[in-house]
């Protein structure tokens, strides 16, 4: 089976605990990502809460440069392009490409948005929590600030990719509408399914289906209160995400974006990147094709990147 996981915290992880990419105690290594025939990732870099956004932006480059440092140069790449990911697949190695969770940290100034692109960013989460310089987040009732808007529309001219996680429902639609005029796919990177658990953070089926309308993706996260209401999860609730969007006929469009090393507590029997495999066995157990495993697996997000980069 091959893997490519739209997002994960590990950079951040990584970063404070001082440990290497290879083996580690995080939730996602290269030792660990071995299960898989190949393995690609979206590499979050998160403006963290406890920073003021000044702060979140010189820390994005201490975090960006001490990945970089850590990537053995046989094993995995940053890509920025289809060509250098399609090359990195070829020769055996773990394609990554970089995200900004956490748009604040542009603080208002649109030329950062040139400096992260430049730095190999190619996918962008406005917002995480509560309001800031772009908007609001999926605990707010705010849109995109004007500032906000500008930012959106410039990362799409730059050819970066707008992630609606963490969005408020106004943003989603915003955002949605402001890629449908551009002609450009957007992406979930790590929400699931507010039709089988009633969360904010989860995608209503209206938004699910506009994502897969534009061309884009979303991503399955393993974060158990986003899984199930009372925060009890397994492979069989993540199934439940996976079945659900197959019965809304999106099997183009799931795929995975598990969100680990973004929770402290992982749904039982899912510990590391390695155990998402046996999410595999729990969609074989409810009869759905190789074909369409596949597809979640790696194959919709392996045409979406060659597509857009
Ligand atoms: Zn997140």
């Amino acid at each position: 089976m091959r893997l490519f996981d739209f997002h994960c915290d590990t950079p951040f992880a990584m970063e404070t605990r001082g440990q290497a990419l290879t083996e580690n105690d995080c939730h996602v290594s290269l030792k660990k990502a071995e299960v898989y025939e190949s393995y690609g990732q979206v590499m979050a870099i998160w403006s963290q809460k406890s920073l003021s956004s000044e702060e979140a932006w010189e820390r994005f480059f201490v975090i960006r440069d001490d990945l970089i440092s850590k990537l053995p140069e046989e094993k995995a790449a940053i890509c920025t392009t289809c060509a250098q990911y399609r090359a990195a697949l070829a020769k055996g190695k773990s394609p990554f490409f970089l995200a900004v969770e956490d748009a604040r940290l542009l603080c208002g100034r649109y030329e950062r948005l040139e400096t992260l692109y430049r730095c190999g960013v190619r996918f962008l989460t406005p917002v995480w929590r509560d309001e800031s310089c772009i908007g609001g987040a999926f605990n707010t009732e705010a849109g995109l600030t004007d500032f906000g808007r500008d930012a959106v529309r410039g990362a799409l001219a730059l050819g970066m990719v707008i992630d609606l996680s963490h969005a408020s429902d106004i943003m989603m639609e915003e955002i949605l509408a402001m890629a449908r005029e551009a002609g450009r796919p957007v992406v979930a990177t790590h929400s699931n399914s507010r039709a089988v658990c009633n969360h904010k953070r989860n995608l209503t089926d209206g938004v699910a289906r506009a994502i897969a309308e534009t061309g884009g993706v979303f991503g399955i996260n393993m974060v158990p209160f986003h899984l199930s209401e009372d925060s009890v999860a397994d492979a069989r609730s993540v199934c439940r995400h996976i079945l659900h969007f197959l019965s809304l006929g999106l099997e183009d469009a799931v795929c995975f974006g598990c969100d680990l090393d973004g929770m402290d507590v992982t749904p039982e029997g899912i510990r590391n990147v390695g155990d998402i495999l046996t999410i595999a066995d729990a969609l074989r157990a409810h009869g759905v094709s190789e074909t369409v495993i596949e597809k979640i697996f790696f194959k919709n997000a392996d045409r979406f990147l060659q597509r857009v980069f």
